[in-house]
């Protein structure tokens, strides 16, 4: 075996040769790091999901030997029960192994259109990855001069719409009323709002699903929930948008979700008390590190997500994630034109905000 990865192989398929796929965030294991580069929560779960999962998988394991239920209505329920001040219902609720796959489903069943797919060019980069994989034209939008996402220059014609909010990795937050202005204006295709972020200080565009019938809005349980592992993630809009996305499931993998993911993700989302407690935890070291980090002359992008975009005027930004990196803590930079003098930084602990800023006075 050649240790180097072919460009291409005869084996492969064109459209794998074709393929130029997304890089996540890397996932180290060495002892003692202080890991702020991939947005996890720094708190465990709700215990009452552990115990759920734990009941699930019982002491011998037994229920695995069933298929879940393909279409985890249970878990649908708990989503629009949690929801239920919207008037959510099941029907108008679609999951998935993560939202990036729920992201991917709607990419191929929403999404495909002869006029271009817009999104910010300062965004999520799954976005060109899955637009590249299913063939779709895209077209991106330039943030504002503060890095933030105007939506006004999203009034021309499309095949979609798709932004996070709050951004990523810029941590900025559109207010809803921004957005609603846009769907009164944008009615013949779909906006996607990718709100893996909200719950740590923005307002859910959920609440104008029921009346906007070309909404859908995304969410996951790896951050607020702190269930990355379990990778869970799910869709609201107008049940005929869920339907398409049910029929792009049901043509791929019937199972998405296993049963100790919807034992799991069920109690999780009705263990209210520990949602809020841990994100209001999050919130409250986030505003603690920004106002720290400003003290140490950095510039901060205002954040409603669980991460801080930073820069340092008199510092570069790849050589301060690389003194970061041998003091053992991981930030996030990326190479890319306007953001490359940026570091992206999870909020962890306070123990773990402590760390990087005592580092970074090193540094600087
Ligand atoms: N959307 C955005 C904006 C994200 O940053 C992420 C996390 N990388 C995701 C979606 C996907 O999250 P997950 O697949 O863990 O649900």
């Amino acid at each position: 075996f050649s240790l180097i990865r072919p460009a291409m192989s005869k084996f492969w398929s064109p459209l794998v040769n074709r393929l130029t796929p997304y890089v996540p965030g890397e996932q180290p294991k060495l002892p003692n790091l202080v890991k702020l580069n991939t947005n996890e929560n720094p708190y465990p779960p709700s215990p009452k999901a552990v115990a759920a999962m734990q009941a699930e998988i019982g002491h011998d394991g037994a229920s695995l030997r069933l298929y879940p239920d393909p279409s985890a209505d249970r878990l649908k329920e708990a989503v629009a029960a949690f929801y239920g001040e919207f008037g959510i219902g099941a029907r108008q609720v679609f999951v998935g192994n993560g939202s990036d796959e729920v992201l991917a489903h709607v990419f191929m069943a929403l999404l495909q259109h002869d006029a271009p797919l817009l999104y910010p060019d300062i965004s999520y980069s799954f976005y060109p990855v899955y637009a590249g994989l299913y063939g779709i034209s895209a077209e991106t939008v330039a943030l504002d001069g503060d890095y933030g996402i105007d939506l006004s220059a999203y009034r021309r014609a499309n095949g979609g719409i798709i932004f996070p909010n709050p951004n990523a990795p810029t941590g900025r937050l559109l207010p809803l009323g921004e957005i609603e202005a846009l769907l009164t204006a944008n009615t013949e295709s779909v906006v996607v709002v990718d709100e893996a972020y909200v719950d740590f200080g923005g307002d859910t565009a959920i609440a104008l699903v029921n009346r906007f019938p070309n909404l859908l809005v995304v969410h996951t349980l790896s951050k607020s929930r702190s269930l990355a592992g379990l990778r869970v993630g799910y869709a609201v809009g107008h049940p005929d948008l869920i339907e398409a996305l049910e029929r792009v499931k049901n043509s791929f993998n019937s199972y998405p979700l296993d049963r100790i993911a919807i034992a799991g993700a069920v109690a999780a989302l009705e263990d209210r008390a520990w949602f809020d407690r841990t994100r209001n935890a999050v919130i409250a070291s986030r505003e603690q590190l920004v106002s720290d980090l400003t003290l140490l002359g950095f510039q901060v992008l205002p954040s409603a997500a669980n991460f801080v975009f930073a820069r340092h005027p008199g510092r570069d930004g790849a050589e301060l994630a690389q003194a970061l990196r041998q003091r053992s803590i991981i930030v996030r930079h990326f190479k890319a034109p306007r953001i490359d003098q940026f570091l992206r930084i999870t909020i962890g602990t306070d123990e773990q905000c402590g760390a990087l800023v005592a580092a970074l006075k090193e540094i600087l």
